[in-house]
């Protein structure tokens, strides 16, 4: 567990009693602070106590005065579609509001070892990214430490030594909110709409997530180049293309300029730097690596480590290496020459178009939830369908933006499994990429995958 330091003595507010909210509590009251913890849900409340920490009504009148910060949840909203009510109340008295990374990087800046510390954000391939990154790094026999958004709450850890490092995955919401970011490497995998009422809309979205660089001022900046957010903090962050601070990552384009990049082309992975390529690296037998989504990931990790001095043959035998992630382009079974891959984590357009274009012919399960606007933006992906099994809450909805895809309203998943795996060819996949929310028929999208795996394996099999 890390000891957050700058506030013994201090009265310190915690909103939000989840894991990451635990945590924190722990972390500050190791570091002396006098912990004032909330949660609305009194099942939060009763977690807290447990842990030794009574609840403090913090929505009560006069109950933040006196508070050093107040320390709250990424879910919970701080400023749209509304603070909640206790942040708008701390706004209103001048309290500084944070949240446990601000804590995590203010407590390093305390420390005369540091490890180095990688950050990564983006709309989609975090997880992804930030798993192959700390894969990677092990493999190159570096001491590391994953956490933030995946797995483990940051402040719940124990730091690596001098030598170690520590890799962050960062939601929009967490980068927006910290008031400490100081990562050495950070990392912006690419920018497409998601979480937009939590910003305002999407500038607000690109500029959350903006702040880990201009607040963060890392040594190194890893950007994907493949929109033109991208392409503006690229330009931003540089005194101009041959700045090596900047290194430009793309899936598609070859970026062969005066500066430092690494781009995929065709299933290949390139290093160039002022002009010339220095490596290439065969990504297309990388299992657990599919698609020219997941080749963006590996451009980045690729990045984040040669920033960090580790030699490309050594990079290419941890990516050889490398499983993938539960949920992301898993591949779970294959029966009778079909694959069946879930990717259950495929809850927005971007994400589930990426997955689309990852396989030549597919039967497509999707459905759930679906966010604004539904499946319009996937129209263009859709060549590659041989028909859509469509299941939960947006299945018509769904199926009125298919054009002439044939499809077939499925309403569960056990009908979606057994339906697809009865027409599909050898040849074919069977690809779970919702493009939904799982909230309608699940308590969440690994639930949502962890049952589509299940129904998969319990098919018959020769
Ligand atoms: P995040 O943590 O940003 O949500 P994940 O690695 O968990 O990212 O992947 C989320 C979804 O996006 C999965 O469906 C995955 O297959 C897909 N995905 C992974 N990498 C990318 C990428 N670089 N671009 C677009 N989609 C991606």
């Amino acid at each position: 567990m890390i000891t957050v330091q700058g506030f013994e003595g201090a009265r310190v507010g915690v909103l939000g009693l989840g894991r990451s909210g635990l945590a924190t509590c722990a972390a500050l009251a190791a570091g002396g602070a006098e912990v004032c913890a909330w949660d609305d849900s009194p099942e939060g409340r009763a977690k807290a106590e447990a842990a030794g920490f009574a609840p403090i009504d913090l929505t009560r009148h006069g109950a933040l005065d006196g508070l050093a910060a107040l320390i709250t949840s990424p879910g919970i909203p701080h400023l749209y579609p509304a603070p909640h009510p206790v942040i708008a109340a701390a706004l209103v008295q001048g309290i500084p509001v944070d949240n446990d990374i601000g804590l995590f990087f203010r407590t390093l800046a305390a420390d005369d070892f540091p490890p180095k510390v990688i950050c990564v954000t983006g709309s989609n391939g975090k997880s992804t990214t930030t798993a192959l990154i700390a894969h990677l790094l092990a493999e190159a026999g570096r001491e590391v430490v994953m956490a933030g958004n995946i797995g483990t709450g940051v402040l719940a850890i124990d730091l690596p030594g001098e030598d170690g490092v520590v890799v962050l995955e960062l939601s929009s919401y967490q980068t927006d909110l910290a008031r400490h970011l100081a990562p050495d490497v950070a990392i912006f995998t690419n920018l497409s709409p998601d979480h937009l009422d939590r910003h305002g809309g999407m500038g607000g979205y690109f500029a959350a997530k903006r702040r880990l660089f201009s607040e963060g001022a890392p040594t190194r900046a890893v950007i994907g180049v493949d929109e033109v957010e991208g392409r503006n903090l690229a330009m931003q962050l540089g005194e101009g293309p041959q700045d090596a601070r900047v290194i430009r990552v793309s899936s598609g384009q070859k970026l062969q300029g005066a500066g430092w990049s690494v781009f995929a082309r065709k299933g290949f992975l390139a290093e160039w730097r002022s002009g010339r390529q220095v490596a290439s690296i065969d990504l297309r037998p990388m299992a657990g690596l599919p698609g020219a989504h997941n080749h963006q990931n590996a451009c980045a990790a690729y990045a984040a480590l040669r920033s960090l001095g580790v030699a490309p043959r050594q990079i290419e035998a941890g990516l050889a290496s490398f499983a993938g992630l539960p949920h992301r382009s898993q591949l779970v079974a294959e029966i009778g020459g079909v694959r069946y891959v879930n990717d259950s984590k495929a809850t927005n357009v971007d994400s589930a178009a990426k997955a689309l274009q990852a396989f030549p012919r597919i039967r497509w399960i999707a459905g759930g939830l679906g966010k604004e606007g539904g499946i319009a933006g996937l129209v263009p992906y859709l060549a590659s369908v041989a028909k859509a099994y469509l299941i939960g809450h947006s299945a018509r909805d769904f199926a009125l933006q298919l054009g002439a895809v044939p499809y077939e309203i499925c309403e569960t998943m056990d009908q979606a499994v057994a339906r697809a795996a009865g027409e599909a060819e050898a040849g074919e996949v069977v690809l779970l990429a919702p493009a939904a929310a799982s909230f309608d028929q699940y308590p969440n999208f690994e639930k949502r995958g962890e049952h589509f795996t299940a129904l998969v394996q319990g098919l018959p099999r020769g």
